[in-house]
């Protein structure tokens, strides 16, 4: 049996007092939720404050991105081991903006993968697929390509902390949802790749977040799939009143 993953990606927003509000009321209503993980994951500067904030509660915290040196002279970057010394379980590699705006390839996305993965640093990857491709056909090759890069040279025991969130770009931050069978289909096709490259049983146990405006009212829909093993929320993780909700659509799901 998977466990619900339910990850809140606020990307560049909130002020420290906004970020610390938010993760206290998560915590809070989070409360007794306890068959499901919860993650949220704050801009780099408020990851200390948002670390201390949700400490004691099972709230974990994760980082958008990261870099693959350790330490020296890459002025602007963070690592791996200053993401755990500030208490960041996970960090978000992968993620369509910062492929498509910020220009990350999937040979540097799979350097960030293995540096955060030999460290112990657990990854959920985002894949995804934009508008034309889906269009043209091309989803599965491109969802492919992207599992390929990534993940070459991830050892077994390495995935065993990877999580893969299925984001369509043309669903994040559009208000346009995939279908629960869109989504569901392209979840299969990752378990069946996922299987095919680090066997069944990894396959099997991997969860697989769906993203791309996941709100209250679609989450059950889509939770439901059965390769569904979660959600990455954007705009609905900057409300607790819209985040909780969704871990309240997964728990309901775990009955
Ligand atoms: C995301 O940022 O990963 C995301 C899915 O955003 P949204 O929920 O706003 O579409």
């Amino acid at each position: 049996m998977r466990r619900y993953f339910v990850a809140g990606n606020w990307k560049m927003n909130t002020s420290r007092s906004e970020a610390e509000k938010l993760a206290a009321a998560v915590a809070v209503g989070i409360e007794g939720m306890d068959a499901v993980d919860v993650l949220v994951a704050p801009p780099f500067p408020y990851l200390t404050s948002v670390a201390a904030t949700v400490e004691g509660s099972a709230v974990k915290v994760g980082a958008q991105n990261c870099y693959f040196e350790e330490r020296g002279a890459f002025t602007g970057e963070v690592s791996v081991g200053m993401l755990q010394d500030v208490g960041c379980s996970h960090v978000i590699l992968g993620h369509s903006e910062r492929r498509h705006v910020l220009g990350e390839t999937d040979e540097v996305i799979n350097r960030k993968v293995k540096a955060a993965l030999e460290k112990g640093l657990d990854v959920i990857l985002c894949i995804g697929e934009l508008l034309e491709e889906r269009k043209a056909g091309t989803t599965e090759s491109v969802l492919e390509t992207q599992l390929a890069g990534g993940l070459a040279d991830v050892s077994n025991e390495q995935a065993a902390s990877l999580v893969i969130a299925y984001e369509p770009v043309w669903a994040i931050g559009t208000g346009e949802v995939a279908t629960p069978d869109q989504a569901e289909a392209a979840h299969a096709f990752t378990r069946s790749w996922l299987s095919g490259r680090f066997g069944a049983e990894l396959g099997d146990a991997t969860r697989i977040q769906y993203g791309g405006s996941v709100k209250p009212a679609n989450a059950a829909d889509l939770l439901a799939q059965p390769n569904v093993d979660g959600a990455l929320v954007g705009g609905a993780s900057l409300d607790a009143a819209s985040f909780v909700p969704i871990v309240q659509a997964a728990v309901e799901l775990t009955k």
